[in-house]
């Protein structure tokens, strides 16, 4: 197989900004697959070696029906092998929408005069959060548009005022955040509040689409927000995610820029991200787009496969952007975590009506099922639901997460960790029809553990919850 040198005209500097654009189309144009290279780089892949950015291009230019099925299908069979059949599950909480930026595509920007701009406050963010407790969630992330207001302290202080809020059995036990980028100093005091992930999305890789979608405002900055992870990690967090907003601009050049991403931060920090998130553009409010980019549902879960194949250790996120039919089918290709009964509006998760309105959102979402469907949905397909944050309390994050995952790990903690915080689930929020069928599912599961040793364990912390402890795990 001929590949193109992995040697990369910008070398990878801390704080340097690394994408080429140049060098990203001569691998497109260059990587010309058969059916042979296509197999045999999904055969590395399955051997759990993440691949090169010549591989990854071979992959994105087939087009060939043949080769995309067999894409599909060696991404079906790495999320087996790797992840066994688990999905985390999390809501997204909106803690403040003032934003000082005009991005193309959200409705939140600066110019939508007429949006009602608004800031939780303590006792409001409180009450958002014991909603989420009563509906059995253990995971958020806080999000935030871009204002002067939303710096590291107020951020840090949101953070913790979630992990102090516990109604009834419940408990946040992992806070990510999705902000705007800011200097060493910032990330240093959010690392302080025990922030979980700091996810920030390019939204995309090239500089002249960038610059032609950030209209206005700090975002416009393209290489601030490029080096906004490299910051992080030397402020300490180096659990950290990437994401790209799908539909701006060509998907293949987008999952390149990815990949170089996760690169550089390979090469530099000897960690690659712990999420990629590949949201499709939505409405929103005075939307304004070429769409000649948007992505079909034939190409999204083609670059979900080849995601999934390129980066085999990193959890992908696919969020209710989304309906059900994309998502049930998706999920087969790849992804890790999923968002579950959510609601984007400010103070959404008080209100009675979750009727949407284009001109108060920063987009529309698709998928308004509730937690218990989403569960329901899941183990109908027989995923266990998963609100495990096992490894993180732990500190297997950052350069641990890649140690620890390692073959055998998933089966060994992750699968069961899953099953006792789905335990905990059913035991305390789900209704009784679906925790019959949870109980079965997860009877189902034990009989497929072949230690019976560790099997005997987990079967004890399952009695364990059942008489009122929580937070056990592996
Ligand atoms: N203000 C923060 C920022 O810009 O980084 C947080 C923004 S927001 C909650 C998170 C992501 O939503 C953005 O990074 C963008 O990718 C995505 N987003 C914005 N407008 C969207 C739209 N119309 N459809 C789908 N996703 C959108
Ligand atoms: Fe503001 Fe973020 Fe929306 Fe851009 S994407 S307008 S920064 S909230």
């Amino acid at each position: 197989m001929k590949f193109l040198p992995e040697k990369y005209t910008i070398a990878d500097e801390t704080m340097i900004p690394f994408i080429d654009e140049h060098e990203i189309n001569k691998y497109l144009e260059n990587c010309i697959p058969t059916m042979q290279i296509i197999k045999d780089i999904i055969s590395k892949s399955l051997n759990k070696q993440r691949l090169s950015l010549s591989e990854t291009a071979y992959l994105l230019n087939a087009e060939d029906p043949e080769m995309i099925n067999a894409i599909k299908n060696g991404a079906l069979e790495l999320k087996k092998k790797i992840y066994g059949e688990r999905i985390v599950l999390f809501a997204p909480l909106y803690v403040g929408n003032l934003c000082t930026n005009n991005c193309a595509y959200c409705g939140f920007k600066a110019s939508n005069k007429s949006v009602k701009r608004e800031t939780l406050e303590k006792n409001e963010l409180i009450e958002q959060v014991e909603i989420l407790e009563d509906n059995g969630h253990k995971r958020l992330i806080l999000v935030f548009g871009e204002h002067p207001k939303y710096d590291a302290n107020f951020i840090a202080d949101s953070i913790r005022t979630v992990y102090s809020v516990r109604k009834d059995k419940g408990e946040i036990r992992r806070v990510n955040i999705n902000a705007a980028p800011m200097e060493i100093e910032g990330f240093k005091t959010i690392k302080e509040s025990k922030i979980g992930t700091y996810q920030i999305f390019q939204e995309t890789y090239h500089p002249e689409k960038y610059s032609e979608m950030h209209i206005s405002g700090k975002k416009r900055d393209y290489n601030w927000r490029l080096t906004a992870l490299d910051r992080a990690q030397e402020g300490g967090i180096d659990d950290v995610g990437i994401g790209v907003l799908f539909g701006l601009y060509n998907w293949k050049f987008e999952v390149m820029g990815l990949l170089r991403h996760v690169n550089h931060l390979e090469a530099v920090y000897n960690v690659g991200p712990h999420t990629i998130s590949f949201p499709r553009i939505q409405n929103a409010y005075n939307l304004d787009i070429d769409k000649s980019y948007l992505v079909s549902d034939e190409e999204f879960i083609r670059l979900v496969a080849i995601l999934r194949l390129a980066v085999p250790y990193t959890g992908l996120i696919l969020t209710a952007r989304e309906d059900k039919k994309v998502r049930d089918e998706i999920i087969r290709f790849g992804v890790s975590q999923i968002d579950g009964g959510t609601n984007i509006q400010m103070k959404g998760y008080s209100q009675k009506n979750n009727k949407q309105n284009l001109d108060e959102e920063q987009f529309i979402i698709n998928d308004n099922r509730t937690l218990e469907e989403v569960i329901s949905e899941l183990m109908n397909q027989s995923f266990i639901p998963s609100f495990c944050t096992a490894c993180y309390r732990k500190g297997r994050t950052g350069e641990h997460f890649m140690e620890f995952s390692v073959p055998g790990f998933i089966k060994r903690y992750c699968q069961p960790n899953a099953i006792l915080t789905f335990a905990e689930y059913l035991e305390d929020y789900s209704s009784e029809l679906t925790k019959e069928i949870g109980y079965q599912l997860i009877s189902n599961k034990l009989l497929e553990m072949d230690d019976n040793n560790f099997k005997d364990s987990l079967i004890q912390k399952l009695e364990q919850i059942k008489q009122n402890q929580r937070d056990l795990y592996f």
